[in-house]
């Protein structure tokens, strides 16, 4: 029944609540490192966001780099490390594993797609007992 919602948030094919039950909100902002075709870097702006809140947060952020197979950015994956650390925000690099078409449907070169990202996590509060 509501299929699309759940579908909407998930981690590692999952509903987000039920990989990570003692997260209550992470919230992903990234952006494509630029690269202009003149070579110039890119305008800092706004990239795209999603937010488990906000009712929409996908474990792999899709690539966007035409022709890409297979790729893709496995934000789950770091998540899952920040709760192991419990860790409430992080920035990085992450490199897309794809791979281009080549001529004739043959596999290209790596795509090498890359994004800066920022994770912020909030932690479920009051079930382990008050601190502070
Ligand atoms: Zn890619």
């Amino acid at each position: 029944m509501a299929e699309r919602k759940d579908q909407a948030v998930t981690a590692f094919g999952k509903p987000f609540a039920t990989t990570f039950p003692q997260v209550a909100d992470a919230l992903i902002e990234w952006e494509e490192e630029g690269h202009t075709l003149s070579g110039r870097p890119t305008q800092v702006r706004p990239g795209p966001r999603m937010s488990v809140e906000e009712g929409y947060f996908q474990g792999t952020i899709r690539c966007e780099k035409p022709g890409c197979t297979g790729g893709g950015f496995e934000v789950d994956r770091i998540v899952q490390f920040m709760v192991q650390d419990g860790a409430e925000e992080r920035r990085g690099l992450l490199v897309c594993g794809g791979w281009r078409h080549g001529a004739g449907g043959e596999q290209g070169p790596p795509c090498v797609n890359t994004i800066r990202y920022r994770i912020r996590l909030t932690y479920r509060k009051g079930s382990e007992g008050q601190r502070g």
